[in-house]
């Protein structure tokens, strides 16, 4: 059979959200490194009786490969290599560019970054491809709790902070994925839990703003939480559903969240109510499916007003100015350490830096003589390993010298 080849994937200019989202969730390689795969899975739950699953299970499984391939518009296959476990249905890529495990998540990665629907405010319909196929293909309905639960496997720190893509680009809350991504960290860390562990996403909220394209587990969802649907024309089976209310705290949450990343430290209330200040935020927020904070506000607020580049030469008062509203704080500029092409801006936390103005400036393409660029880079990584980290992710390379180099290379 012939398969997309990776190069294809990877290179083409179609969008193709849900082939990525399914790929950002899940990838695997065959034991000959041939073949790159992501699949598709659902074993009939003990919930329903046996007459209705003799009756919707194994009926489903044609259905949902229908509505698969017209969420993914390339087709998927039966799974019917007994060497791939797991796998109802498969997507397969040859791995014509022989890539390890992780040059393809790297280039994945950039891919999904760079893709027009992460950047695009109206690309709401692509957004909603791309996420149920990183959660449903795998997930399942908790018939406990009202949670759509999915493994979430890891390989090394990139892959594990993965998950942030869907609240730093997809807009998603992290109310309706609980997660506490610092817990995550230190175990991957410590070295225990570091294949796989759970995520959970709130059901209530999931239904109301994706649907399901799977009828099997639209029909788990009707018997148990009495929750009925409709099939509207894209083949998604669309629910009415209240979308939950989150509780007060959320908003600390998030913060939180957004902190532990860039800080690694926890706040005090004083703190969190300072930041609701600065950003403005009401905490009547809506729970939709859109982006409800400006991460790059969250890093000029959250972090530190020093400059990366230059702090260990320089006191900031030197290099800036008082701000008359916060006659505390000091004028900073937010740099984006990798900057990748002429409009896409990689807007995740990792890539971002506080510099003095003075460095900013100094990092315009041209603006100053190369070992001084070369110079500012160097100390901004040593200043904040995330960025360094975050760079070895985009151009495949663990050395510093290197990283400088490309960084150099791509200053806008
Ligand atoms: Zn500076």
């Amino acid at each position: 059979m012939n398969y997309l080849k990776v190069s294809e994937f990877i290179n083409s200019t179609d969008e193709m959200p849900f082939l990525l989202g399914a790929f950002f969730g899940r990838y695997q390689f065959s034991n000959d490194n041939k073949f790159i795969y992501t699949l598709s899975t659902y074993k009939a739950s003990k919930k329903l009786s046996a007459d209705e699953n003799d009756k919707f299970y194994l009926a489903s499984k044609d259905e949902y490969l229908k509505r698969l391939n017209l969420q993914s518009e390339l087709p998927w296959h039966k799974n019917e290599n007994k060497n791939i476990k797991n796998a109802e249905f498969i997507f397969i890529l040859e791995n014509d560019l022989n890539l390890t495990p992780s040059k393809f998540y790297s280039k994945l990665y950039i891919k999904i970054l760079s893709s027009d629907f992460i950047s695009n405010k109206a690309e709401m319909e692509a957004k909603k491809k791309f996420t149920r196929a990183f959660f449903e293909l795998r997930g399942s309905i908790d018939t406990s709790r009202p949670l759509l639960a999915k493994d979430y496997f890891y390989n090394n720190v990139s892959e594990l902070k993965r998950i942030s893509l869907f609240f730093d680009n997809i807009g998603i809350s992290i109310n309706v994925l609980n997660i506490n991504f610092r817990d995550l960290q230190e175990q991957f860390i410590s070295g225990e839990n570091k294949r796989n562990t759970q995520l959970r996403v709130n059901l209530y909220w999931y239904l109301s703003q994706l649907g399901l394209i799977n009828p099997y587990k639209a029909r788990i969802v009707k018997k148990i939480y009495n929750i009925d649907y409709n099939d509207s024309n894209n083949g998604v089976y669309t629910f009415e559903c209240q979308i939950p209310e989150f509780s007060n705290n959320s908003f600390a949450d998030r913060v939180n969240f957004y902190a532990s990343r860039i800080l690694n430290q926890d706040l005090t209330q004083r703190d969190i109510d300072n930041l609701r200040k600065e950003l403005n935020f009401d905490d009547n927020v809506n729970q939709d499916f859109k982006r409800d904070m400006n991460i790059i506000n969250v890093v000029r607020f959250q972090t530190k007003d020093e400059c990366a580049a230059c702090k260990n030469i320089y006191d900031i008062k030197d290099r800036s100015f008082a701000l008359r509203k916060h006659p505390q704080r000091w004028y900073t500029e937010i740099h984006h350490f990798v900057s990748v092409g002429k409009e896409k801006q990689l807007d995740v936390i990792e890539n971002l830096t506080k510099l003095c103005p003075t460095c900013h400036r100094a990092l315009g393409k041209g603006k100053t003589n190369p070992d001084y660029q070369k110079e500012l880079i160097s100390n901004i990584i040593d200043a904040n390993p995330n960025n360094f980290e975050f760079a070895c992710l985009i151009f495949e390379s663990n050395n510093k010298e290197e990283i400088i180099q490309k960084v150099y290379e791509n200053l806008k």
